[in-house]
């Protein structure tokens, strides 16, 4: 993900029957369904700890062992999601980076409306997961009808503010009666990881879609090379904010088991691999994960001392120039092999 723009948010989580983090018992607490196939049988991938005041304790990647989806438990309910998408969520628009981050937003969002004109014609567009609001904006700006729907207030309210093309709507798809059969192109740029019952959620978006309407939908990959090299610090993983992790194979069911057919599933991702590995390698020297993006958003200020933040600077001024070229070369190996570290799924209503 780059240094811009985090993924864009939206969650249909239900409330887990699981007992909160840091609970002695969660130890001995059942394992919870797999939200793609409801099987009962999974391994325990990782268990990973996250020191963070509201949401702190340890969390589980599960594996299910019959159908190879990868979720969280225990799984953090609704309202204390919807708390971790505040407006801290997103890249200011008065950061010193906004100037170079305004470019290559321009860039990612050119790359993505090829993704789309490419297979559609410009028509109607939805925007699920919206964010910031600059995809639907750029669309809107490109002859697109475009509408950006997202669960965050904050999102709602930064489109607002900023005076985007564009409509926006705030919530989940079951708060609006949007018509049926009547879009020509949905989009979800890293929303699917975010949503707890993906099924259920692309079934909607099917009925949404007019017949052979496209669907584009990008998530990380949690067997791609980048995931593989960096374990627990791969910054795909964003625990506990993303609750189910992806493979190509995984993916591609969930598009079909929804009704929606599968045309590809496209590896290659320069807009957010490079970063997302560079990010995650670093994490092994800054003393608290995520500093990168959090000096980027200027989040770091009276969090830390003097020491420990000149340290965390010291080593990004060290470490970047030797990582970032490095990064850049696994990442497109990663692809090649088709193991690249974000996927995007290519498909159509029948
Ligand atoms: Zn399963």
């Amino acid at each position: 993900m780059s240094v811009h723009e985090q993924p864009t948010k939206f969650t249909a989580a239900r409330t887990s029957d699981e007992p909160p983090a840091f609970d002695s018992r969660l130890a001995v607490a059942p394992a919870p369904p797999c939200p793609l196939c409801s099987g009962t049988r999974s391994d325990v991938l990782q268990r990973i700890t996250v020191r963070h005041l509201a949401i702190g304790g340890t969390y589980r990647l599960r594996r299910c062992l019959d159908c190879d989806l990868v979720y969280i438990t225990p799984r953090l309910d609704d309202r204390t999601l919807a708390t971790l998408y505040g407006e801290e969520f997103y890249f200011p628009p008065d950061s010193p980076f906004s100037g170079i981050a305004g470019g290559v937003v321009e860039l990612i969002q050119d790359a993505r409306r090829q993704v789309v004109e490419k297979r559609a014609r410009v028509g109607r567009l939805l925007d699920v997961g919206s964010g910031d609001g600059a995809f639907v904006h750029h669309m809107a700006s490109h002859g697109w009808d475009a509408t950006g729907l997202d669960f965050s207030p904050a999102a709602s309210e930064l489109a607002a503010r900023r005076g985007l093309r564009g409509r926006y709507l705030m919530g989940s798809l079951a708060d609006h009666d949007l018509p049926l059969r009547s879009f020509d192109a949905v989009t979800m740029w890293q929303v699917l990881e975010h949503i707890g019952e993906p099924v259920a959620m692309m079934r909607h978006v099917r009925a949404l879609l007019r017949p052979g309407g496209l669907l584009v939908a990008s998530v990380p990959n949690i067997d791609g090379l980048s995931a593989t090299l960096t374990g627990e610090r791969w910054w795909g993983l964003d625990v506990p904010r993303h609750l189910v992790h992806y493979t190509p194979a995984t993916l591609r069911r969930v598009i079909a088991d929804a009704g929606l057919h599968v045309v590809d599933v496209r590896h290659f991702s320069l807009q957010y691999d490079p970063y997302a590995l560079l990010h995650s390698s670093l994490d092994w020297a800054f003393t608290r994960r995520h500093f990168l993006s959090d000096l980027a958003k200027q989040q770091v200020a009276g969090s830390m001392g003097p020491l420990e933040y000149g340290y965390n600077v010291a080593a990004l001024a060290v470490l970047a120039p030797v990582l970032a070229p490095l990064a850049l070369l696994a990442t497109t190996a990663g692809a090649a092999c088709r193991r690249g570290g974000f996927i995007e799924v290519i498909a159509r209503r029948p």
